[in-house]
């Protein structure tokens, strides 16, 4: 929202209707949202960011990681498909888990074993069961279906270099805000 405008909504609330907003959605980079945070006293205002948004940090983090770190790259390492995968993973995670943080905490990390397992290596212990689960692993356990590891995954050594800043992204703080749009 373009912040002139948002500054006059939030205030014309006050005046006409004597109400407050007490959530404002932005991007991540808004501006728009450091105007508006106090407008009512200090930080009564809330950041929200629409899921969108804090699902493609995802991918801009892993890519900047990616390029900085040497040998990152590569056939059978960090490569795009990867990244859009897990940026993937982590939103229907996000999605899926709307109304508990400690889910949503705990299906980001499980989505991130996910999707670094392999034929050698399977991970998905943390995924969550049932037939309606979003791991095809634990859909075929529970249809009693075999099961055949596709993915390539990623090699530990990848994937030590990548969990420090996945991890971050699995903040209870950044999840909070996120709202389900
Ligand atoms: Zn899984």
């Amino acid at each position: 929202m373009e912040s002139v405008g948002a500054f006059r909504i939030f205030e014309r609330s006050v005046m006409k209707r004597e109400l407050q907003y007490t959530e404002y959605y932005g991007d991540d980079d808004s501006k728009a949202f450091l105007k508006m945070k106090d407008i009512y006293g200090e930080d009564i205002v809330t950041k929200l960011e629409c899921i969108g948004h804090v699902q493609k940090r995802v991918g801009s983090r892993l890519s900047k990681l990616k390029k900085k770190t040497k040998g990152l790259g590569g056939k059978g390492k960090l490569t795009d498909k990867f990244i859009d995968k897990l940026q993937n993973f982590y939103g229907i995670a996000i999605r899926s888990n709307a109304g508990s943080i400690e889910k949503m905490q705990s299906a980001v990390i499980a989505a991130f074993f996910h999707c670094c397992s392999s034929n050698r290596n399977l991970m998905h212990r943390q995924c969550p069961d049932g037939k309606d689960s979003w791991c095809r692993y634990k859909r075929a356990l529970s249809d009693k279906r075999q099961y055949l590891e596709k993915s390539p995954g990623l090699p530990n050594s990848v994937m030590k270099v990548i969990k420090a800043t996945y991890l971050e992204l699995c903040d209870k703080n950044l999840l909070k805000n996120a709202c389900m749009v």
